[in-house]
């Protein structure tokens, strides 16, 4: 394919008829709304095997490389550029409904009416949960405020509200969640229960911006379904490891991964399995994600003294058998988990680490001694979220050539192709494997939810005297894989391979850092 531009300078502007217009309907599903945000540039028609192209800046190099790659062969191109608000527009076509149903609203005799706020509010609150959003963002900007949801991880523009009505729209979120409504210079937080959403609440911060008050709303999900260690993608294997630990009278159990991994989810769900009569579990935790029913969770809040630190001591003198720290920041927080773990109690904690064996590594640069964490740590899951291949519009087909590529270039992922699923280095190119098209129920994405990839290392014989001998990671490593240890790149190319997840989702996750 040809992607030539025309003199420099000289791109003629995005055609009249195309403004504030859906693209046409055969080209929609090319670019998904979170790539036409990143690179500014979105596909508006097709003739034959032309296909207009508008760009703030075309020169941009990945965006080229993404037409090159999922465009049809011999495509050519006609470059358009686009300003700002033309990106702007076109994305509210990506979620016709919901944006429409505002739009509808907002249409009313310039809501003149209380009741046309509390509509709207409700309307955004039900799309909300509907779309399974984990958080909506009201942004007031400079001309508009926009409405976003994050769905699996992913920030998505769906409607937009005119500015004169913001002020009436924010104090309707403050009369729900029971804020002061004149308050306008300060930062204030609280919580929603929406009326008409069984077992189902949203935590609302509100903070002044340049242009109004700014409202995050994040979604809480109490009905726990997701709870279950099968639907979070543990493997039989591993969710049997799992279960063998926690009944350990004590030690320490470790989730580790970036922030938004899914390591406290993964807790939660232990503490579940954990949670029988005449036991005392309790947390320590900041924020608190769900609420647990039979577990005493306690908020860490430094601006009141209330740390990981003296909340832990606070804690121990309450008599638990069972311990959760959210997370395990600082040395003096650590050192008085350990010693809860060696002194009879359960500890569950969290951690930033790439990869299980460098647990046992951050321990011991954190001062806690080689002999407590040999003799304490139990079990280390490390993990992230990938996103699941959307069951509405999946198809089997072979990958992009760019993925092609950059596999290539990973001798790691090479390897575990070969060996643990037959397919050698050539084979690659021609091997199907699931992908979403794209369609409503995944906003165009071809995802829809998330799993998990995992990595389960539990404590031997052969990593006891390594940890003692403060041997490298990848010793640990090692003598794990001896004892059957599936790393989390392989736990993901099986993902893969059965087709819940992509390459592109596990090779944007386990990135090395
Ligand atoms: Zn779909």
């Amino acid at each position: 394919m040809k992607i030539s531009l025309s003199k420099k300078g000289g791109l003629p502007a995005l055609p009249e008829q195309y403004k504030d217009k859906a693209p046409k309907s055969e080209v929609l599903g090319i670019m998904p709304p979170e790539v036409i945000s990143e690179f500014q540039a979105f596909i508006f028609d097709k003739k034959d095997n032309t296909f207009g192209v508008a760009a703030v800046n075309p020169q941009n190099p990945a965006l080229q490389r993404f037409l090159k790659d999922n465009l049809p062969e011999k495509s050519r191109i006609e470059w358009h550029s686009a300003t700002k608000h033309n990106i702007t527009s076109v994305l509210k076509f990506y979620i016709r409904d919901f944006s429409s149903e505002i739009g509808a609203l907002v249409g009313v005799s310039k809501f003149e009416s209380n009741g046309n706020i509390a509509k709207l509010v409700d309307t955004i609150i039900d799309y909300g949960f509907s779309e399974k959003a984990s958080d909506i963002h009201i942004e007031p900007l400079r001309y508009e405020t926009a409405v976003r949801f994050r769905v699996d991880g992913m920030l998505h523009p769906m409607a937009s509200i005119p500015r004169d009505i913001h002020p009436a729209v924010v104090a309707r979120f403050k009369i729900l969640s029971n804020l002061k409504i004149d308050e306008y210079r300060r930062p204030q937080d609280g919580r929603i229960e929406p009326e008409h959403i069984p077992d189902a609440s949203l935590r609302i911060s509100i903070i002044p911006t340049l242009y109004g008050e700014k409202i995050a709303l994040r979604i809480l999900d109490d009905s726990h379904k997701n709870l279950m260690l099968q639907n979070l993608g543990f493997s039989e294997k591993q969710a049997d490891i799992l279960m063998r630990n926690i009944e350990k009278p004590f030690g320490m159990i470790v989730t580790s991964g970036p922030t938004g991994s899914g390591k406290t989810t993964t807790l939660y769900a232990l503490l579940q399995l954990l949670k029988k009569d005449g036991m005392n579990i309790s947390t320590l935790e900041d924020p608190i994600e769900y609420a647990l029913a039979g577990v005493n969770q306690i908020q860490a809040n430094v601006s009141v003294g209330l740390t990981f630190a003296s909340g832990l001591r606070a804690l121990l003198r309450q008599d638990p058998d069972v311990i959760m720290v959210g997370e395990i920041r600082d040395s003096e927080t650590v050192i008085m988990a350990a010693n809860a773990a060696m002194t009879g109690h359960l500890v569950f904690t969290t951690m930033h680490t790439n990869d299980a064996p460098s647990a046992f590594t951050r321990f011991l640069e954190m001062k806690v001694e080689d002999f407590v964490v040999a003799s304490i740590v139990n079990l280390v899951i490390a993990q992230r979220l990938v996103r699941t291949v959307c069951e509405s519009c999946a198809e089997k087909d072979v990958l992009p050539e760019a993925i092609v590529k950059k596999i290539r270039e990973r001798k790691d992922i090479l390897n575990i192709l070969e060996e643990e699923h037959g397919i050698k280095g050539d084979g690659l190119a021609h091997h199907k494997f699931a992908r979403g098209k794209g369609c409503k129920a995944c906003l165009k994405t071809g995802y829809l939810g998330r799993t998990g990839i995992y990595e389960v290392l539990e404590m031997n014989k052969e990593i006891h005297t390594l940890v003692l001998n403060h041997a490298p990671a990848e010793k640990i490593r090692e003598a794990a894989q001896k004892a059957g240890f599936v790393d989390m790149l392989s736990d993901g190319i099986k993902k893969v391979m059965d087709g819940s997840t992509t390459f592109e989702e596990v090779l944007r996750t386990t990135r090395l850092t």
